[in-house]
């Protein structure tokens, strides 16, 4: 490993930061951040970095704190804010004490704080303000799990460093952790750092360049260790040569079977389901390791995790299996019982009274797929995969170079029901599309932008579909830089192409693991009387209003039956369906056998638990949230107003003039309409709402 520390960007970042936080904060954040961006020493908020230094209070007082990595954070992208400060002098006094309670502890952390609206201290704060030196680096460094998860690992490790670099056995972390490491440090004044472990690396010094450089230093020394070790092993089986295709087939099959078995039930009747959000990577270490899983199956099984901070994102145990369905299932099962199990050996022994968290896996390898890692959300599968990488080869490494030996189950417990751990997670009630998937055609048109804006305002994760181009790339740029990028993906689909129906709707299993909601809003508009009509005007737009309705819900049908957990089918009718307009024959029949497709849909998805159900709208000309104009009005609007001698701007009003209510229709108010039903909020299915304003051809009848 190579030190990243670069004097220029140093600098820089003094310059940007020092005039407002000083000069240690400054660097503070500069080097925890080159920790941050090598992901073989911390990943997904693992570690934490401090420094002391002085601040001076309003009364012109110098006071000495310790500025240390707020929960939160992450390393690589922290800023000065992520360092709360806290009174260094209360925090070393604390030191005289026995003992003290977690919940004592954070009590105390919370009461030192400089600024009251801090986030919360790390729970490692104690064991940086005990050590006198001025930075401290700490990171959970893959070599140092990786040489020392092993039953010999704590003796070789002390050969190696010899009295330079501390090797202190597993303790959990908090006040007794803290104070074995103080007291470590004290004895010994020569040491530059130490390892705690099966847990990670602390390194010191009396400024950022040293502390970081020692981190780095430690850490190159086991990894020098480890590849001189492992020099004509082979570490991995080889992969047979699958082709990009091959795998994504049958991930497309292994992701919707996979949120079925780890769906959670909710116990409501209408909508049962929880289901997760997958992050699929066919890594050449997860397909090698799916290729060898008859071997080394007990291996991932039943050992703990390289740190046991990573067992709140990936549990403990993985499931290597092979892309069989009924194997998988069987694999989750057996799983679930070890992990009931588990959960009651270790809180008997521990005499916790703690709920037990779901019993479902989150990392997976899969034969001939790879790797796949579920989570909440997309942000926690990819944390899931980030972890599960390292894992998988660490532990792979660990096996080559003797055998790899996590901490005992009991100990994995303390800190997965840790409440201190639990509180990362955050336990924010999910909002009502949290956990599903959506895919919308015509997703970058003016409804369809609305529809996407609004699936993601209610939590869901959702796929834009439409013709490849700036169009569809515009509207996912958008909605990417509003919800944020993880749960917004895209797949361009030519609905008159059946072949691109097909693949569209394979890689969007591909983004997040199935399909929960399809929004059909695709529809193009062609103006003729039946006397002008071409015959290929008629048929284009047959194609994409009725046949690519036909093809999106037969996709659509295949993916929700072999998942298994219902879902949620909405059809943008038109009010042209109730209501046919002159010149429009094109668009109102195809779009009347679009509904027909729908309702014969309603009947046969009913008993998978998928609803089919329609929204009428009329008279929306843009969409409010991007200045989007309607296609459909693009065509459509020129002739409206030469037939009634209006320009586009009457035109608007007019048709507000022409609804019962006398209101302007808005793309987010059919949104809205969309996602009373994605939200599956009555039991409904083949019914249609109407958001026109009122029509009385439009009522109910
Ligand atoms: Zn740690």
């Amino acid at each position: 490993m190579e030190s990243r520390w670069n004097e220029m960007d140093a600098s820089a970042a003094i310059g940007r930061m020092g005039k407002d936080f000083g000069e240690d904060l400054a660097l503070r954040v500069y080097s925890s951040r080159i920790i941050g961006q090598d992901t073989d020493l911390v990943v997904h908020g693992g570690g934490n970095t401090s420094v002391k230094t002085t601040f001076v209070d309003l009364l012109g007082e110098e006071t000495e704190v310790l500025c240390v990595k707020g929960s939160g954070w992450d390393l690589v992208s922290i800023e000065p804010q992520g360092l709360p400060g806290l009174d260094l002098q209360a925090l070393r006094d604390l030191r005289a004490l026995d003992g003290m309670s977690d919940e004592e502890m954070v009590r105390q952390l919370r009461r030192q704080l400089w600024d009251p609206s801090s986030p919360n201290p790390s729970v490692e704060t104690l064991l940086h303000a005990f050590l006198p030196d001025k930075f401290v680096d700490h990171t959970h460094a893959d070599a140092a799990l990786v040489f020392g998860n092993r039953p010999e690992g704590f003796a070789e490790m002390q050969d190696l460093f010899g009295d330079e670099v501390g090797v202190l056995p597993w303790t959990f972390p908090g006040f007794p952790l803290a104070k074995k490491v103080a007291d470590y440090r004290d004895a010994n004044p020569q040491a530059i750092g130490l390892v705690l472990h099966k847990h990670g690396v602390f390194s010191w010094g009396p400024d950022a360049r040293t502390s970081y450089e020692r981190m780095i230093d430690i850490v190159d020394r086991l990894e020098q260790e480890i590849q001189r070790r492992l020099q004509g092993k082979q570490v991995f089986v080889d992969v047979p040569d699958y082709t990009e295709g091959s795998f994504k087939l049958m991930a497309s099959s292994a992701l919707p079977a996979l949120r079925r078995l780890t769906s959670s039930n909710t116990g409501s009747e209408f909508s049962p389901y929880q289901p997760m959000i997958a992050e699929w990577r066919p890594t050449p270490e997860a397909l090698a390791i799916g290729e060898d899983h008859e071997n080394r199956w007990e291996l991932f099984w039943s050992t703990g995790p390289l740190t046991p901070d990573h067992v709140i994102r990936t549990k403990s145990a993985y499931v290597v299996a092979p892309a069989d369905d009924e194997v998988l299932a069987a694999k989750v099962a057996d799983y679930s019982l070890a992990y009931i199990e588990y959960f009651h050996q270790a809180s008997k022994e521990r005499e916790a009274s703690v709920t037990m968290l779901d019993s479902f896996p989150r990392v997976f390898v899969i034969k001939g797929v790879g790797l796949v890692a579920l989570g909440k959300d997309k942000k926690a599968a990819i944390a899931a995969a980030d972890i599960a990488e390292h894992t998988l080869r660490g532990k792979m490494q660990g096996h080559a170079l003797s055998s790899y030996e996590a901490l005992a189950p009991v100990e994995v417990f303390d800190m997965e029901y840790w409440s201190l751990e639990q509180a990362k997670l955050g336990k924010a009630q999910e909002p009502p599309l949290s956990r599903r998937i959506a895919l919308v055609t015509g997703a970058a048109g003016a409804i369809g932008r609305a529809v996407c804006r609004r699936l993601l305002e209610g939590g869901a994760h959702v796929i834009l579909s439409d013709l490849e181009g700036d169009d569809l790339d515009t509207a996912v740029a958008e909605m990417a830089d509003r919800f944020g990028a993880t749960r917004v993906a895209s797949v361009p689909m030519d609905l008159c192409d059946e072949k691109s129906v097909k693949q569209g709707f394979r890689d969007a299993i591909l983004a997040f693991g199935g399909l929960d909601i399809l929004v059909m809003n695709h529809g193009i508009a062609h103006v003729s009387s039946i006397e002008e009509m071409e015959l290929a005007d008629w048929e284009r737009v047959h194609a994409v209003n009725e046949t690519g309705t036909l093809l999106c819900c037969r996709e659509a049908t295949r993916i929700f039956k072999h998942q298994g957990i219902g879902g949620q089918v909405v059809l943008n009718a038109s009010k042209n369906v109730p209501a046919p307009g002159a010149e429009f024959s094109a668009y109102s029949a195809s779009k009347a056998g679009a509904v027909q497709v729908a309702r014969v849909a309603a009947l046969e998805l009913a008993d998978i638990g998928v609803t089919v159900n329609m929204v009428h709208a009329d008279g929306v000309f843009s969409d409010e949230g991007s200045g989007k104009s309607s296609g459909l009005w693009d065509v459509v609007g020129p002739e409206r107003m030469a037939a009634r001698g209006l320009d586009p701007a009457q035109l608007r009003e007019y048709y507000k003039g022409r609804n019962l209510l006398k209101v302007p229709v808005h793309a987010s108010q059919v949104a809205e309409a969309v996602a009373f039903f994605a939200e599956r909020k009555t039991p409904t299915t083949g019914a249609a709402l109407t958001v026109d304003g009122g029509h009385a051809q439009t009522f109910y009848r």
